[in-house]
Protein backbone atom coordinates (compact mmCIF):
# COMPACT_ATOMS: atom_id res chain seq x y z
CA UNK A 1 0.00 0.00 0.00
CA UNK A 2 1.43 3.29 -0.75
CA UNK A 3 2.31 5.90 1.28
CA UNK A 4 -0.52 8.42 -0.08
CA UNK A 5 -3.35 5.47 0.43
CA UNK A 6 -2.14 5.02 3.74
CA UNK A 7 -3.00 9.05 4.50
CA UNK A 8 -5.87 8.82 2.72
CA UNK A 9 -7.31 6.30 4.29
CA UNK A 10 -6.48 7.45 7.65
CA UNK A 11 -8.80 10.53 6.86
CA UNK A 12 -11.67 9.26 5.16
CA UNK A 13 -11.81 6.45 8.23
CA UNK A 14 -12.04 9.84 10.90
CA UNK A 15 -14.16 11.84 8.07
CA UNK A 16 -16.62 8.98 8.53
CA UNK A 17 -16.62 8.83 11.94
CA UNK A 18 -17.70 12.66 11.95
CA UNK A 19 -14.34 14.15 12.05
CA UNK A 20 -13.56 17.56 10.13
CA UNK A 21 -10.73 16.92 7.86
CA UNK A 22 -8.26 19.97 8.96
CA UNK A 23 -5.27 20.46 6.05
CA UNK A 24 -1.53 20.73 7.55
CA UNK A 25 -0.19 23.96 9.20
CA UNK A 26 2.83 25.70 8.48
CA UNK A 27 5.95 24.00 10.20
CA UNK A 28 6.63 27.51 11.64
CA UNK A 29 4.57 28.07 14.92
CA UNK A 30 1.74 30.87 14.65
CA UNK A 31 1.71 32.73 17.29
CA UNK A 32 3.67 30.17 19.65
CA UNK A 33 6.23 31.20 21.19
CA UNK A 34 6.85 28.19 23.16
CA UNK A 35 7.89 25.82 20.19
CA UNK A 36 10.63 26.38 17.42
CA UNK A 37 9.12 23.56 14.89
CA UNK A 38 5.61 22.49 14.67
CA UNK A 39 6.65 18.97 16.44
CA UNK A 40 3.15 17.10 16.37
CA UNK A 41 -0.34 16.85 15.14
CA UNK A 42 -1.72 18.81 18.52
CA UNK A 43 0.55 21.52 18.35
CA UNK A 44 -1.20 23.92 15.88
CA UNK A 45 -4.21 22.99 17.55
CA UNK A 46 -3.54 24.68 20.73
CA UNK A 47 -6.02 27.11 21.37
CA UNK A 48 -9.21 24.21 20.51
CA UNK A 49 -7.23 22.15 23.11
CA UNK A 50 -6.86 24.83 26.02
CA UNK A 51 -10.80 26.55 24.78
CA UNK A 52 -8.62 29.77 23.80
CA UNK A 53 -11.09 29.16 20.92
CA UNK A 54 -13.91 26.74 20.33
CA UNK A 55 -13.94 24.43 16.75
CA UNK A 56 -16.37 24.66 14.11
CA UNK A 57 -16.36 20.70 15.10
CA UNK A 58 -15.55 19.16 18.12
CA UNK A 59 -13.39 16.11 16.22
CA UNK A 60 -10.85 16.97 14.16
CA UNK A 61 -8.37 14.66 12.09
CA UNK A 62 -5.10 15.64 9.95
CA UNK A 63 -1.73 14.62 8.59
CA UNK A 64 0.44 17.17 10.05
CA UNK A 65 4.37 18.23 8.77
CA UNK A 66 6.26 18.02 11.68
CA UNK A 67 10.09 18.45 12.85
CA UNK A 68 11.73 17.15 15.39
CA UNK A 69 15.49 17.88 15.39
CA UNK A 70 15.74 16.15 19.07
CA UNK A 71 15.68 12.82 16.71
CA UNK A 72 18.77 14.22 14.46
CA UNK A 73 21.64 11.42 16.16
CA UNK A 74 19.24 8.63 15.44
CA UNK A 75 18.56 9.35 12.30
CA UNK A 76 20.11 6.56 9.67
CA UNK A 77 21.00 4.95 12.98
CA UNK A 78 17.18 3.44 13.75
CA UNK A 79 14.57 2.35 11.58
CA UNK A 80 12.09 4.68 12.73
CA UNK A 81 13.04 8.15 13.37
CA UNK A 82 13.50 11.19 10.68
CA UNK A 83 13.85 15.08 11.16
CA UNK A 84 10.70 15.85 9.36
CA UNK A 85 7.92 13.30 9.49
CA UNK A 86 4.48 13.03 8.86
CA UNK A 87 2.03 12.51 12.52
CA UNK A 88 -1.26 11.80 11.42
CA UNK A 89 -3.86 12.50 13.88
CA UNK A 90 -7.17 12.31 15.10
CA UNK A 91 -8.78 15.15 18.09
CA UNK A 92 -11.63 14.69 20.45
CA UNK A 93 -12.13 18.76 21.83
CA UNK A 94 -14.40 17.71 24.69
CA UNK A 95 -15.85 15.01 22.62
CA UNK A 96 -15.51 11.67 22.16
CA UNK A 97 -13.19 9.97 25.09
CA UNK A 98 -11.36 6.52 25.80
CA UNK A 99 -14.13 3.86 24.46
CA UNK A 100 -14.48 5.33 21.17
CA UNK A 101 -10.36 6.53 20.72
CA UNK A 102 -9.85 2.88 21.77
CA UNK A 103 -12.18 1.28 19.56
CA UNK A 104 -11.70 3.39 16.50
CA UNK A 105 -7.92 2.63 16.72
CA UNK A 106 -8.71 -0.83 16.77
CA UNK A 107 -10.97 -1.07 13.75
CA UNK A 108 -8.75 1.53 11.85
CA UNK A 109 -5.35 -0.79 12.13
CA UNK A 110 -6.93 -4.62 12.26
CA UNK A 111 -10.03 -4.16 9.53
CA UNK A 112 -9.23 -4.76 6.26
CA UNK A 113 -11.22 -2.22 4.79
CA UNK A 114 -8.37 0.10 6.46
CA UNK A 115 -5.02 -1.08 6.84
CA UNK A 116 -5.57 -4.59 8.20
CA UNK A 117 -2.38 -5.40 10.60
CA UNK A 118 -2.69 -9.16 11.72
CA UNK A 119 -4.21 -8.43 15.24
CA UNK A 120 -1.71 -11.05 16.79
CA UNK A 121 0.78 -8.58 16.14
CA UNK A 122 -0.31 -5.86 18.36
CA UNK A 123 0.60 -4.93 22.09
CA UNK A 124 -0.23 -2.13 23.75
CA UNK A 125 1.42 0.15 26.96
CA UNK A 126 -0.46 1.65 29.63
CA UNK A 127 -0.63 4.28 32.51
CA UNK A 128 -0.55 1.27 35.41
CA UNK A 129 -3.33 4.22 37.25
CA UNK A 130 -5.19 4.03 34.30
CA UNK A 131 -7.55 1.19 34.71
CA UNK A 132 -10.23 2.48 32.58
CA UNK A 133 -7.91 2.38 29.32
CA UNK A 134 -6.25 -1.06 30.58
CA UNK A 135 -10.17 -3.06 30.86
CA UNK A 136 -11.10 -0.89 27.01
CA UNK A 137 -8.05 -3.07 26.09
CA UNK A 138 -8.51 -6.10 27.43
CA UNK A 139 -12.07 -6.97 27.90
CA UNK A 140 -14.01 -4.53 24.53
CA UNK A 141 -10.70 -5.24 22.54
CA UNK A 142 -9.79 -8.51 23.82
CA UNK A 143 -6.34 -7.87 23.53
CA UNK A 144 -4.58 -11.02 26.18
CA UNK A 145 -2.72 -9.51 29.59
CA UNK A 146 0.66 -10.34 28.39
CA UNK A 147 0.14 -7.72 25.75
CA UNK A 148 -0.98 -5.00 27.55
CA UNK A 149 2.01 -3.39 29.40
CA UNK A 150 2.12 -1.13 32.42
CA UNK A 151 3.92 1.53 32.12
CA UNK A 152 5.13 4.81 34.57
CA UNK A 153 6.64 7.00 31.61
CA UNK A 154 2.93 7.05 29.96
CA UNK A 155 1.83 10.46 31.23
CA UNK A 156 1.80 13.32 29.09
CA UNK A 157 2.70 16.06 31.29
CA UNK A 158 4.54 19.24 30.15
CA UNK A 159 3.62 21.14 33.27
CA UNK A 160 1.07 23.48 34.24
CA UNK A 161 -2.19 22.57 31.72
CA UNK A 162 -4.29 19.96 30.63
CA UNK A 163 -2.40 16.43 30.62
CA UNK A 164 -2.80 13.06 31.18
CA UNK A 165 -2.16 9.20 30.94
CA UNK A 166 -1.52 7.96 27.25
CA UNK A 167 -1.67 4.10 25.70
CA UNK A 168 0.74 3.50 22.69
CA UNK A 169 0.29 0.74 20.23
CA UNK A 170 3.16 -1.10 19.29
CA UNK A 171 3.56 -3.82 16.09
CA UNK A 172 5.88 -6.61 16.73
CA UNK A 173 7.90 -6.77 13.78
CA UNK A 174 9.74 -10.45 14.47
CA UNK A 175 12.48 -11.73 15.80
CA UNK A 176 14.81 -10.40 12.72
CA UNK A 177 13.83 -6.82 13.89
CA UNK A 178 15.19 -7.35 17.16
CA UNK A 179 17.94 -4.49 18.13
CA UNK A 180 20.48 -4.70 20.75
CA UNK A 181 19.13 -3.71 24.28
CA UNK A 182 19.53 -4.60 27.35
CA UNK A 183 17.72 -7.37 28.85
CA UNK A 184 15.23 -5.08 31.02
CA UNK A 185 14.41 -3.27 28.13
CA UNK A 186 12.83 -6.05 25.81
CA UNK A 187 9.44 -5.37 25.75
CA UNK A 188 6.63 -3.08 23.76
CA UNK A 189 8.03 0.05 24.66
CA UNK A 190 11.41 -0.65 26.04
CA UNK A 191 14.67 -0.36 23.66
CA UNK A 192 14.20 -2.72 21.25
CA UNK A 193 13.16 -1.98 18.05
CA UNK A 194 11.49 -5.22 17.32
CA UNK A 195 8.32 -3.36 18.95
CA UNK A 196 7.67 -0.19 16.58
CA UNK A 197 5.63 2.06 18.23
CA UNK A 198 3.23 3.39 15.51
CA UNK A 199 0.51 5.08 17.79
CA UNK A 200 0.14 7.13 20.80
CA UNK A 201 -3.18 7.82 22.04
CA UNK A 202 -3.13 10.85 24.75
CA UNK A 203 -5.90 11.14 27.26
CA UNK A 204 -6.34 15.26 28.57
CA UNK A 205 -8.06 14.49 31.59
CA UNK A 206 -6.81 16.67 34.32
CA UNK A 207 -5.52 20.25 34.53
CA UNK A 208 -1.83 20.19 36.34
CA UNK A 209 -2.81 23.42 37.94
CA UNK A 210 -0.08 25.88 39.47
CA UNK A 211 0.45 24.33 43.11
CA UNK A 212 1.58 21.31 41.74
CA UNK A 213 -2.39 19.41 42.40
CA UNK A 214 -4.42 17.88 39.73
CA UNK A 215 -7.99 18.77 39.33
CA UNK A 216 -10.17 16.58 36.53
CA UNK A 217 -11.10 18.74 33.75
CA UNK A 218 -14.35 19.85 33.02
CA UNK A 219 -14.26 19.24 29.02
CA UNK A 220 -11.77 16.37 28.66
CA UNK A 221 -9.58 15.97 25.10
CA UNK A 222 -8.45 13.30 22.98
CA UNK A 223 -5.35 14.26 20.99
CA UNK A 224 -3.55 10.92 19.19
CA UNK A 225 -0.40 10.78 16.66
CA UNK A 226 0.80 7.96 14.29
CA UNK A 227 3.54 8.21 12.14
CA UNK A 228 2.87 7.59 8.55
CA UNK A 229 6.62 6.40 7.64
CA UNK A 230 5.83 3.92 10.39
CA UNK A 231 2.83 2.35 8.83
CA UNK A 232 4.24 2.71 5.13
CA UNK A 233 7.36 0.42 6.40
CA UNK A 234 5.04 -2.13 7.57
CA UNK A 235 2.48 -2.08 5.00
CA UNK A 236 4.94 -2.22 2.60
CA UNK A 237 7.12 -5.21 4.43
CA UNK A 238 10.47 -3.87 4.27
CA UNK A 239 12.85 -3.36 6.55
CA UNK A 240 12.99 0.30 7.72
CA UNK A 241 10.98 3.98 6.97
CA UNK A 242 14.14 4.70 4.05
CA UNK A 243 12.49 1.70 2.28
CA UNK A 244 9.20 2.58 1.53
CA UNK A 245 8.12 4.93 -0.86
CA UNK A 246 8.35 8.35 0.86
CA UNK A 247 12.30 7.96 0.34
CA UNK A 248 13.57 5.17 -1.68
CA UNK A 249 13.27 7.62 -5.18
CA UNK A 250 15.18 10.01 -3.10
CA UNK A 251 17.63 7.31 -2.18
CA UNK A 252 18.06 6.21 -5.30
CA UNK A 253 18.46 9.22 -6.76
CA UNK A 254 21.05 10.06 -4.60
CA UNK A 255 22.63 7.13 -5.12
CA UNK A 256 22.84 7.38 -8.76
CA UNK A 257 24.47 10.89 -8.51
CA UNK A 258 27.08 9.30 -6.24
CA UNK A 259 27.85 6.55 -8.37
CA UNK A 260 26.67 4.06 -5.66
CA UNK A 261 24.56 1.25 -4.46
CA UNK A 262 21.91 1.12 -1.70
CA UNK A 263 22.40 -1.37 0.53
CA UNK A 264 26.00 -2.15 -0.09
CA UNK A 265 28.07 -0.73 2.61
CA UNK A 266 26.74 0.59 5.91
CA UNK A 267 28.82 4.17 5.56
CA UNK A 268 26.92 5.09 2.35
CA UNK A 269 23.89 3.89 3.73
CA UNK A 270 24.02 5.76 6.36
CA UNK A 271 24.61 8.60 4.52
CA UNK A 272 22.37 8.16 1.74
CA UNK A 273 19.39 7.59 4.59
CA UNK A 274 20.68 11.16 6.24
CA UNK A 275 20.73 13.11 3.41
CA UNK A 276 17.47 12.18 2.10
CA UNK A 277 16.28 12.96 5.69
CA UNK A 278 17.71 15.95 5.68
CA UNK A 279 16.39 17.23 2.01
CA UNK A 280 12.87 16.87 2.90
CA UNK A 281 13.05 18.93 6.55
CA UNK A 282 14.92 21.72 4.06
CA UNK A 283 12.65 21.38 1.12
CA UNK A 284 9.56 22.03 3.26
CA UNK A 285 11.16 24.83 6.02
CA UNK A 286 11.99 26.75 2.67
CA UNK A 287 8.82 25.72 1.62
CA UNK A 288 7.32 27.17 4.50
CA UNK A 289 9.34 30.37 4.45
CA UNK A 290 12.55 29.74 6.43
CA UNK A 291 15.93 30.94 5.09
CA UNK A 292 18.94 29.85 6.12
CA UNK A 293 20.91 32.05 8.76
CA UNK A 294 22.72 32.12 11.55
CA UNK A 295 20.05 31.72 14.44
CA UNK A 296 16.72 30.46 15.01
CA UNK A 297 15.23 28.42 12.88
CA UNK A 298 17.45 29.64 10.31
CA UNK A 299 20.25 28.02 12.06
CA UNK A 300 18.92 25.02 12.29
CA UNK A 301 18.34 24.57 8.34
CA UNK A 302 21.67 25.73 7.74
CA UNK A 303 22.96 23.32 9.89
CA UNK A 304 21.09 20.55 8.39
CA UNK A 305 21.82 21.18 5.26
CA UNK A 306 25.90 21.45 5.62
CA UNK A 307 25.43 18.24 7.79
CA UNK A 308 23.55 16.63 4.93
CA UNK A 309 26.93 18.50 2.55
CA UNK A 310 29.42 16.79 4.83
CA UNK A 311 27.67 13.31 4.46
CA UNK A 312 27.44 14.10 0.56
CA UNK A 313 31.38 13.76 0.97
CA UNK A 314 31.29 10.62 2.19
CA UNK A 315 29.54 9.22 -1.26
CA UNK A 316 32.38 11.37 -2.77
CA UNK A 317 29.71 14.40 -4.08
CA UNK A 318 32.19 17.16 -3.94
CA UNK A 319 29.30 19.64 -5.84
CA UNK A 320 26.51 21.43 -4.56
CA UNK A 321 23.83 18.33 -5.02
CA UNK A 322 20.92 18.66 -2.66
CA UNK A 323 18.90 21.39 -4.58
CA UNK A 324 18.72 18.70 -7.23
CA UNK A 325 16.49 16.42 -5.33
CA UNK A 326 13.95 19.31 -4.45
CA UNK A 327 12.07 17.91 -7.53
CA UNK A 328 12.03 14.04 -5.89
CA UNK A 329 10.53 15.71 -2.51
CA UNK A 330 7.83 17.34 -5.15
CA UNK A 331 7.50 14.20 -6.47
CA UNK A 332 6.57 12.12 -3.41
CA UNK A 333 5.25 14.67 -1.79
CA UNK A 334 3.08 16.65 -4.16
CA UNK A 335 -0.04 15.05 -3.96
CA UNK A 336 -1.17 15.95 -0.63
CA UNK A 337 1.71 19.27 -0.10
CA UNK A 338 1.66 20.68 -3.13
CA UNK A 339 3.74 23.94 -1.85
CA UNK A 340 6.75 21.58 -2.27
CA UNK A 341 6.35 21.63 -6.25
CA UNK A 342 4.42 25.37 -6.16
CA UNK A 343 7.44 26.38 -4.58
CA UNK A 344 10.38 24.60 -6.05
CA UNK A 345 12.24 26.69 -8.11
CA UNK A 346 12.72 29.55 -5.26
CA UNK A 347 13.59 26.06 -2.84
CA UNK A 348 15.96 24.94 -4.85
CA UNK A 349 17.67 28.08 -5.58
CA UNK A 350 18.00 29.17 -1.90
CA UNK A 351 19.51 25.83 -1.28
CA UNK A 352 21.71 25.47 -4.08
CA UNK A 353 22.84 29.34 -2.74
CA UNK A 354 23.71 28.08 0.41
CA UNK A 355 25.38 24.92 -0.88
CA UNK A 356 27.64 26.95 -2.81
CA UNK A 357 28.64 29.19 0.33
CA UNK A 358 29.50 26.24 1.97
CA UNK A 359 31.50 24.78 -0.38
CA UNK A 360 33.32 27.84 -1.11
CA UNK A 361 33.76 28.06 2.86
CA UNK A 362 35.54 24.34 2.98
CA UNK A 363 38.00 24.70 0.26
CA UNK A 364 38.76 27.96 1.67
CA UNK A 365 39.63 26.22 4.92
CA UNK A 366 41.28 23.06 3.09
CA UNK A 367 43.62 25.98 1.88
CA UNK A 368 44.53 27.44 5.01
CA UNK A 369 44.96 24.17 6.82
CA UNK A 370 46.79 22.66 4.19
CA UNK A 371 49.40 26.28 5.07
CA UNK A 372 49.13 25.51 8.78
CA UNK A 373 49.68 21.63 8.52
CA UNK A 374 53.11 22.37 6.00
CA UNK A 375 53.95 24.90 8.85
CA UNK A 376 53.65 22.63 11.29
CA UNK A 377 55.96 19.91 9.80
CA UNK A 378 58.62 22.05 9.13
CA UNK A 379 59.09 23.26 12.54
CA UNK A 380 58.89 19.15 13.50
CA UNK A 381 55.74 19.33 14.82
CA UNK A 382 52.77 16.62 14.40
CA UNK A 383 49.98 18.85 15.93
CA UNK A 384 48.21 21.25 14.72
CA UNK A 385 47.42 24.34 17.63
CA UNK A 386 44.08 25.04 19.26
CA UNK A 387 44.01 28.26 18.41
CA UNK A 388 44.27 27.80 14.58
CA UNK A 389 41.35 25.16 14.80
CA UNK A 390 39.56 28.06 16.54
CA UNK A 391 40.76 30.32 13.75
CA UNK A 392 39.36 28.37 11.28
CA UNK A 393 36.55 27.74 13.33
CA UNK A 394 35.24 31.05 14.03
CA UNK A 395 36.63 32.95 10.99
CA UNK A 396 35.91 31.02 8.23
CA UNK A 397 33.17 28.74 9.55
CA UNK A 398 35.51 25.68 9.21
CA UNK A 399 34.24 22.84 11.06
CA UNK A 400 36.59 21.41 13.96
CA UNK A 401 35.52 17.70 12.98
CA UNK A 402 36.40 18.32 9.62
CA UNK A 403 39.86 19.69 10.64
CA UNK A 404 40.35 16.95 12.50
CA UNK A 405 39.57 14.62 9.56
CA UNK A 406 42.36 16.72 7.91
CA UNK A 407 44.56 16.17 10.53
CA UNK A 408 44.07 12.51 10.83
CA UNK A 409 44.74 11.75 6.91
CA UNK A 410 48.32 13.78 6.81
CA UNK A 411 49.66 12.01 10.35
CA UNK A 412 48.46 15.34 12.47
CA UNK A 413 46.44 15.35 15.64
CA UNK A 414 44.30 18.64 16.88
CA UNK A 415 44.89 20.05 20.10
CA UNK A 416 41.42 19.77 20.95
CA UNK A 417 42.00 21.26 24.63
CA UNK A 418 42.94 24.46 23.05
CA UNK A 419 40.57 24.55 20.75
CA UNK A 420 38.04 24.32 23.58
CA UNK A 421 39.91 26.78 25.95
CA UNK A 422 39.56 29.38 22.77
CA UNK A 423 36.13 28.51 22.40
CA UNK A 424 35.52 29.45 26.17
CA UNK A 425 37.15 32.65 26.08
CA UNK A 426 35.36 33.78 23.36
CA UNK A 427 31.96 33.22 24.72
CA UNK A 428 33.10 34.78 28.00
CA UNK A 429 34.41 37.76 25.80
CA UNK A 430 30.96 37.84 24.32
CA UNK A 431 28.86 37.48 27.20
CA UNK A 432 31.34 40.44 29.13
CA UNK A 433 30.27 42.44 25.81
CA UNK A 434 26.97 41.91 26.44
CA UNK A 435 27.01 43.38 29.72
CA UNK A 436 28.66 46.75 28.30
CA UNK A 437 25.96 47.05 25.61
CA UNK A 438 23.29 46.42 28.07
CA UNK A 439 24.93 49.16 30.71
CA UNK A 440 25.97 51.51 27.21
CA UNK A 441 22.03 51.30 26.73
CA UNK A 442 20.91 52.63 30.00
CA UNK A 443 23.75 55.68 29.02
CA UNK A 444 22.31 56.10 25.42
CA UNK A 445 25.73 55.55 24.77
CA UNK A 446 26.95 54.97 20.36
CA UNK A 447 27.72 51.31 21.25
CA UNK A 448 23.77 50.26 21.69
CA UNK A 449 23.40 48.60 18.43
CA UNK A 450 26.77 46.39 18.77
CA UNK A 451 25.69 42.78 18.39
CA UNK A 452 27.39 39.86 19.30
CA UNK A 453 28.32 36.98 17.40
CA UNK A 454 25.13 34.32 17.69
CA UNK A 455 25.87 30.86 19.79
CA UNK A 456 24.35 27.74 18.81
CA UNK A 457 22.60 25.77 21.73
CA UNK A 458 21.88 22.52 20.15
CA UNK A 459 19.43 21.10 18.03
CA UNK A 460 16.15 21.85 20.54
CA UNK A 461 13.13 21.43 18.87
CA UNK A 462 10.97 23.17 21.89
CA UNK A 463 11.94 26.20 23.03
CA UNK A 464 10.81 25.27 26.64
CA UNK A 465 11.71 21.55 26.52
CA UNK A 466 8.27 20.62 25.87
CA UNK A 467 7.33 17.19 25.55
CA UNK A 468 4.08 16.91 23.26
CA UNK A 469 3.16 13.68 22.62
P1 LIG B 1 9.76 7.13 19.69
O1 LIG B 1 9.64 6.53 21.07
O2 LIG B 1 9.78 6.10 18.61
O3 LIG B 1 10.88 8.13 19.59
P2 LIG B 1 7.84 9.04 20.49
O4 LIG B 1 7.25 8.33 21.66
O5 LIG B 1 8.86 10.07 20.75
O6 LIG B 1 8.41 7.96 19.43
P3 LIG B 1 5.36 10.46 20.11
O7 LIG B 1 5.81 11.74 20.69
O8 LIG B 1 4.49 9.57 20.92
O9 LIG B 1 6.67 9.66 19.59
O10 LIG B 1 4.69 10.78 18.69
C1 LIG B 1 3.57 10.09 18.16
C2 LIG B 1 3.96 9.23 16.97
O11 LIG B 1 4.68 9.97 15.98
C3 LIG B 1 4.87 8.08 17.32
O12 LIG B 1 4.13 6.99 17.84
C4 LIG B 1 5.51 7.76 15.98
O13 LIG B 1 4.65 6.94 15.20
C5 LIG B 1 5.63 9.12 15.33
N1 LIG B 1 6.98 9.71 15.51
C6 LIG B 1 7.46 10.34 16.60
N2 LIG B 1 8.72 10.81 16.41
C7 LIG B 1 9.05 10.47 15.15
C8 LIG B 1 10.22 10.68 14.35
N3 LIG B 1 11.27 11.35 14.81
N4 LIG B 1 10.22 10.20 13.08
C9 LIG B 1 9.15 9.53 12.60
N5 LIG B 1 8.02 9.29 13.31
C10 LIG B 1 7.96 9.76 14.56
MG1 LIG C 1 10.87 10.08 20.41
MG1 LIG D 1 8.04 6.49 22.44
MG1 LIG E 1 5.24 7.94 21.97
Amino acid sequence: MKASEIRSKWLDFFAEKGHKIEPSASLVPHNDPSLLWINAGMAPLKPYFDGRVKPENPRIANSQKCIRTNDIENVGKTRRHHTFFEMLGNFSIGDYFKEEVITWAWEFLTDKKWIGFDPEKLSVTVYPEDEEAYKLWNEKIGLPAERIIKLQDNFWDIGEGPCGPCTEIFYDRGEGYDTEAPESEMFPGGENERWLEVWNLVFSQFNHNKDGSYTPLPNKNIDTGAGLERFASILQNVASNFDTDLFQPIIQKTAELAGVKYNEKTEYDIALKVIADHIRTVAFAVGDGVLPSNEGRGYVIRRLLRRAVRYGKVLGLDKPFMYTLTETVGDIMGVYYPEVVEKRAFIEKVIATEEEQFHKTLSDGLNILAEVSAEAKNQGKTIISGSDAFKLYDTYGFPFDLTEDYASEHGLTVDREGFDAAMKEQRDRARAARHETESMKVQGGVLSDYTVKSEFVGYNDTVSEAKVL
